[in-house]
């Protein structure tokens, strides 16, 4: 790796990591924690499988937004970085790097607490059609393809049968030892996981003009789909940010839902603006608890 790739990785990473914004939920104090997510809690299906595999295959007519937004949200946590901090690390930095045990302490609580991942599928088949979901669903996402998610994470998630879905940002492919290769994308893939575009090099969606969405979307998408060898139907906003025109220029290459941060949805199509939070760094479990509550009410 040549030293301008370094440092273009780096800022890639410093640029992600400060600029993703700060989520608006830590700051809402903790709200009376229980079971507000147990709304959720549906039956699952005769057959369907709890360990967060979906069967489902996308398609058919899109309800009204009334429809989907009527529905009762899903928990979807973001994480980035998962390692322990550095002297260095900033304090807004801190916001974006989850220490290892504390990763390990969350996943497990999910666990001891009864909650199944999910994945886009389901949620996609829940919010179009209400298909059941598993009880206590909650789904666990992955920005800009760190390395750590493949060495940290993956395993941790493995433990409990859970999984997850990397938003994969391409510029960072095969750039050891800060993000993954294409082979650890493909293992990801491979034990079920799933993989979603999060464009090549972070650039804001809400800029893209001329041939940002060739560069942005389109090759990077089609290089995720030859690691996969399957479409890639989920993206993820760099930042989190999005605006309605993005929407029908994502459908058109071929996705069917995209994730946000924690911004409000848009009213007249919220599967295009699907919620997550950002997981805090400094977060302990009270708080992680107290936020997946009180985010998705
Ligand atoms: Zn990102």
């Amino acid at each position: 790796m040549t030293k301008n790739l370094v440092g273009l990785c780096l800022g890639v990473l410093y640029f992600a990591i400060s600029a993703c914004g700060s989520s608006p939920d830590l700051k809402n104090g903790p709200a009376a924690g229980g079971g507000k997510a147990d709304a959720t809690a549906a039956k699952p299906t005769g057959g369907a499988d709890t360990s967060g595999v979906s069967t489902f295959v996308p398609g058919g007519k899109i309800p009204p937004p009334s429809v989907i937004l009527g529905r009762q949200q899903v928990p979807i946590l973001c994480y980035h970085q998962i390692r322990d901090w550095k002297p260095t690390d900033s304090k807004s930095a801190k916001d974006y790097i989850m220490p290892i045990a504390d990763f390990r302490a969350q996943v497990k609580m999910l666990h001891d607490s009864g909650y199944h991942t999910i994945l886009p599928d389901q949620l996609y088949a829940y919010l179009t059609t209400g298909a059941a979901l598993p009880s206590k669903p909650v789904m666990l996402t992955f920005d800009d393809n760190d390395e750590d998610q493949y060495t940290i994470a993956f395993p941790e998630l493995k433990k409990y049968g859970y999984k997850g879905v990397f938003f994969i940002m391409t510029i960072t492919l095969g750039k050891l030892p800060h993000y993954m290769s294409k082979e650890q994308v493909k293992e990801l893939y491979d034990a079920g996981n799933v993989i979603g575009s999060h464009t090549w090099d972070h650039h804001n969606v809400k800029k893209y003009q001329g041939k940002d969405w060739e560069i942005q979307i389109d090759k990077p998408t089609k290089q995720l789909e030859a690691i996969t060898g399957k479409p890639i139907r989920y993206f993820a906003y760099p930042f989190g940010l999005w605006n309605a025109q993005a929407f029908p220029e994502l459908r058109k290459r071929g996705f069917i839902a995209a994730f946000g941060l924690a911004d409000k949805r848009d009213q007249n199509d919220p599967l295009m603006c699907i919620r997550r939070i950002i997981v805090g760094g400094g977060w302990g479990l009270k708080t992680f608890s107290n936020a997946m509550h009180q985010s998705f009410k």
